[in-house]
């Protein structure tokens, strides 16, 4: 039945098994997750697939992340309401989303300008404000808003651009898939003055990042 898919008690299942039951327990992240529609954020053809445990295809070779990625680098991100957090890789606009939902500023940079289209379009049909909505090249930021206290982003890097870590505020975090085009490890980078600190957070695998300080156009699927 199409009015059963998108329910509050799908979300709380999907928070409670898939989310808290993986050890994520920020009340901020969690209750984003319980709000944002995720299934207004895939396309109509999945639409009952959206609360499953799984990335899904949103078209153009791009992917929605399974929600407990999702909820594990928004948690790793650490933000708070009125911070600002450039997103790299808008794909469905779901991540955004979540941020935006916590209080966040966000600026998500998409390289595909009809992925940014269908982003736009499930951001107003959710009724997502706080979300701007910018075409380019993410592997270089966004750096006429710089600093963030934040930078997500949510697709495989070859290696960590630096563009991005000079943008971090101090106290800021940056998350990022950082790896081969098969598996990357999930990396927090912290910059605390003039240290930069690396943690890692386990094996994730997502589309590549395709740029100046990304990979080469030829990745792109
Ligand atoms: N955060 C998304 C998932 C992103 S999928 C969500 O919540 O649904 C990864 C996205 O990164 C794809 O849409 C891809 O086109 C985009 N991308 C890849 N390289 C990029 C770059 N250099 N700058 C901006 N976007 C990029």
């Amino acid at each position: 039945m199409l009015e059963d898919v998108g329910t509050r008690e799908k979300r709380e299942q999907m928070v409670e098994y898939q989310i808290q039951e993986r050890g994520i327990c920020d009340p901020l992240v969690l209750s984003a997750m319980l709000t944002v529609p995720r299934h207004l954020f895939v396309p109509d053809t999945l639409i009952t697939h959206a609360y499953e445990d799984r990335p899904l295809p949103i078209g153009s070779g791009q992917t929605i992340s399974q929600p407990y990625i999702v909820a594990l680098m928004t948690a790793l991100l650490a933000v708070h309401p009125g911070d600002s957090v450039l997103e790299i890789g808008t794909g469905s606009g779901y991540q955004a989303a979540i941020l935006a939902t916590m209080g966040v500023t966000v600026i998500s940079i998409e390289r595909k300008e009809e992925v940014l289209q269908i982003a736009e379009r499930n951001l107003n049909r959710a009724g997502i404000r706080g979300v701007s909505l910018v075409r380019g090249d993410g592997t270089v930021g966004y750096p006429s808003h710089a600093p963030y206290k934040g930078i997500i982003v949510t697709a495989a890097a070859p290696k960590i651009p630096d563009s991005l870590v000079n943008q971090l505020d101090d106290g800021g975090r940056l998350v990022i898939p950082a790896g081969d085009r098969y598996i990357q490890e999930l990396i927090l980078v912290e910059r605390r003055g003039d240290r930069i600190i690396q943690t890692m957070h386990g094996a994730v695998r997502f589309v590549p990042l395709i740029g100046e300080e990304g990979y080469l156009e030829e990745y792109d699927l």
